[in-house]
């Protein structure tokens, strides 16, 4: 495994200087795009990884998962009164749909639909930031895990969009708790530094029926797992989610700092990151290598 990670990244590496680092958050645009790193963990602990694995990024979007877990696990089937589990066929950040289905998002996996996930937890936890940092911290086991406050403070002075999604749900009657609060919060979440050796070990419990061997915890059933799973495969890489169906075969999210990771129920997690994304916001380099590592050990769910 090692050496077939070591290969794939030889592989991907022409595609740097393909695509572009996001460059709608400076703090983000200043990130070296010449960056590769993979990692896979196994559910029975084994770790095999190659490049950048244990280099910091900005996990961006990847955090919408963990958003999502927590507001399963202390609001259950209810968050489903206010958002959808359907793919969007739209850009993460898109307003058009929302409008048109009076502020009800499609799913958990765009902005508007984890803008209202955030507001579900900001009503559940006292201090939601920190909920977070250490449900991440807990389930990779790694306590050093922060929040970038650079990155953070970035986004939310260049919130615009985000801010005008959440206030057209506010329109709708779609968000209950203050906007600016809960944007900070949401901007918190994406800021967490974590490497591709940090997720693939945080992840881990959705390949494994929901049980996180680090903290020792049921983080969720073995039902709401796969229910997790399925929404990461057909709404986790946006309105590329077909594409990378059809390429890698697997429930995945991604992120706008160049992080990908993927699920293969019962055996593994893998996190790739390379910061230069294509026109949809996905990793360019992160795609390839997860499509030949599936392809190759034969990975994929379909
Ligand atoms: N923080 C980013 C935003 O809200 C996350 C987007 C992403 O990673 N796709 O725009």
């Amino acid at each position: 495994m090692h050496d077939l990670l070591k290969q794939i990244l030889e592989e991907v590496h022409p595609l740097i200087g393909q695509g572009t680092v996001a460059q709608y958050i400076p703090a983000l645009a200043r990130v070296a795009p010449d960056q590769l790193g993979i990692a896979v963990y196994g559910i029975d602990g084994q770790l095999f990884s190659a490049g950048e694995a244990n280099m910091p990024f900005s996990i961006q979007s990847i955090s919408k998962v963990f958003s999502l877990c927590q507001a399963i696990q202390h609001s259950g089937e209810d968050i489903w009164q206010r958002l959808g589990h359907e793919p969007s066929g739209q850009a993460f950040n898109s307003l058009v749909q929302l409008e048109f289905e009076k502020g009800r998002p499609r799913n958990p996996f765009i902005n508007a639909g984890a803008l209202v996930i955030c507001d579900i937890n900001e009503s559940r936890f006292a201090a939601p930031t920190l909920s977070m940092r250490d449900f991440v911290r807990r389930l990779s086991g790694n306590p050093q895990i922060v929040a970038d406050r650079v990155v953070a403070e970035s986004e939310y002075q260049h919130r615009a969009r985000n801010a005008a999604m959440a206030y057209l749900m506010q329109s709708f009657g779609n968000f209950h708790n203050d906007v600016e609060t809960v944007l900070r919060s949401y901007f918190s979440h994406c800021a967490l530094s974590m490497s591709c050796v940090d997720l693939a070990k945080a992840f881990c419990f959705l390949a494994n029926d929901g049980f996180c061997k680090h903290s020792g915890e049921q983080v969720l059933s073995a039902r709401q797992t796969q229910q997790v799973n399925s929404i990461m495969a057909t709404s986790g890489l946006y309105d590329e989610a077909g594409n990378f169906a059809y390429r890698v075969g697997l429930p995945g999210k991604s992120g706008v700092g160049g992080g990908i990771v993927a699920v293969v129920p019962g055996q593994y997690t893998i996190c790739v990151w390379s910061p230069e994304l294509n026109a949809a916001g996905n990793s360019l380099a992160g795609m390839k290598a997860l499509e030949l590592l599936s392809e190759r050990i034969g990975w994929s769910v379909f």
